[in-house]
């Protein structure tokens, strides 16, 4: 099916429906003025031409009313998360009422653990995956101390078998079996950011409940790159942050889900702002705390504007491309790589993220033998930005949103001369 010559990937090209997105970014470039193959949107996502327009219009918003903004801006301030959340909830697929932006990713995380993290005696364990993302891990350590418990003991690891790199559903099957009356919170990286493995959502939740256990995801990696189809799927809640796949900018604001099954539940402890309060009676300032229900009950602070005006430019774009669009067209330019890859038949490679597309996103977590950082230095001398992990891991992310097969037939035979040379 996939041919091995840049005829071909032009081809693709020619013929991909989604390839006019790529005209609507901004490429760092080489000093030539070439730009660079960008396969790091799964580190920091590319800046959308028009998020200066977006950005702008709130500074000139703020500029021309002051404080009249939060009702008068074109888009007023006050509500100014409302305008995010029908693409937001249709990226992660989600109902309206589930997802709201808010905050940075870890914080979330904690939020979430206050209201779905609830030890007693006997269920107190909180279950990760062995290489989880350090900040997910130091917040449910952190959670754990906080609540008088030894990480030590009260912290389970879902593992690798030895030798191996990926996770088998099997081998959680027969954790919960052991553990699962024990564990009161399952909380998995969703795609793993290290291996790109993508977790099957649905069977990990549906074996969670069975035990009892709460589940959370961190869609770090997974939003705007898998259907992680949160509803359905069914998970107690999920955590992300926006400025990876989905292209916000530096250190942008984090989303939540929380499960409709929980949006009217008033007891669920939680830690509370005047944000999430009734926003009919929120500005009279002398209520009882009033939750409103859903998600947007979890919120703090008014939001930063500027922030979200980045977001809002991005969840246009994907918008008007479609999460399933994205989602085909990344399986096929994903699969491109994996072929170029074996085509190299060189035996100092192995590609850790799993071969079946539906157990991965877009990235490809290639190994490399016998090599070192000096790889990495070298694709980005050849004008490649990937990303390195020690060992001896390149992470590759090509993004259907703004990525094209040229530049995957490109970037594997710059590659090849690198490990010929
Ligand atoms: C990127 C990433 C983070 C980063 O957390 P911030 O709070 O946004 O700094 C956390 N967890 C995972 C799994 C990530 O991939």
């Amino acid at each position: 099916m996939y041919q091995n010559s840049l005829e071909y990937a032009q081809k693709c090209d020619a013929q991909d429906p989604l390839g006019k997105f790529r005209e609507s970014f901004l490429f760092p470039k080489d000093p030539m003025g070439n730009p660079l193959i960008y396969f790091c949107g799964n580190s920091l996502g590319l800046q959308p031409k028009k998020t200066s327009e977006y950005l702008q219009q709130e500074l000139k918003d703020w500029a021309e009313l002051g404080v009249e903004g939060h009702t008068d801006a074109q888009h007023p301030w006050m509500p100014y998360h409302e305008f995010l959340t029908r693409a937001m909830a249709q990226i992660v697929g989600a109902k309206n009422n589930e997802v709201v932006i808010m905050n940075g990713l870890t914080a979330n995380l904690h939020l979430m653990m206050v209201s779905f993290y609830q030890p007693t005696a006997s269920r107190y364990k909180i279950l990760i995956e062995k290489d989880a993302f350090p900040s997910d891990k130091y917040a449910v350590e952190s959670q754990l101390k906080f609540h008088g418990y030894d990480p030590e003991e009260g912290l389970l690891f879902w593992e690798p078998q030895k030798g191996q790199e990926l996770c088998h559903f099997e081998d959680l099957e027969k954790m919960l079996e052991v553990e699962g009356e024990s564990i009161a919170l399952i909380l998995l990286g969703n795609t793993n950011y290290y291996t790109g493995q993508y977790y099957p959502i649905k069977k990990i939740t549906v074996l969670g409940h069975q035990y009892g256990c709460k589940v959370g995801f961190d869609l770090a990696h997974g939003v705007g790159n898998i259907l992680p189809n949160l509803h359905e799927n069914g998970p107690d809640f999920a955590v992300w942050c926006t400025y990876k796949y989905l292209n916000s900018g530096p250190g942008s604001l984090g989303g939540i889900f929380v499960h409709e099954r929980h949006a009217h539940n008033a007891k669920l402890k939680r830690f509370a702002g005047w944000w999430g309060h009734n926003k009919q009676t929120r500005f009279n300032m002398r209520h009882e705390f009033e939750v409103i229900p859903g998600a947007e009950g979890w919120q703090l602070s008014n939001p930063p504007i500027l922030s979200m005006a980045a977001i809002r430019a991005s969840l246009d774009l994907f918008e008007a491309a479609g999460m399933e669009n994205l989602r085909k067209k990344s399986i096929q330019l994903t699969g491109f790589l994996e072929f170029l890859l074996d085509e190299l038949n060189d035996e100092r490679i192995t590609v850790i993220t799993p071969k079946n597309p539906e157990e991965r996103g877009c990235q490809l977590s290639i190994q490399v033998k016998n090599t070192n950082k000096g790889l990495h230095q070298k694709l980005s001398q050849v004008g490649v930005i990937s990303d390195w992990r020690e060992p001896d891991v390149i992470r590759v992310a090509p993004t259907p949103l703004y990525n094209t097969f040229e530049e995957v037939y490109e970037f594997v035979s710059r590659l090849k001369s690198i490990l010929n040379s």
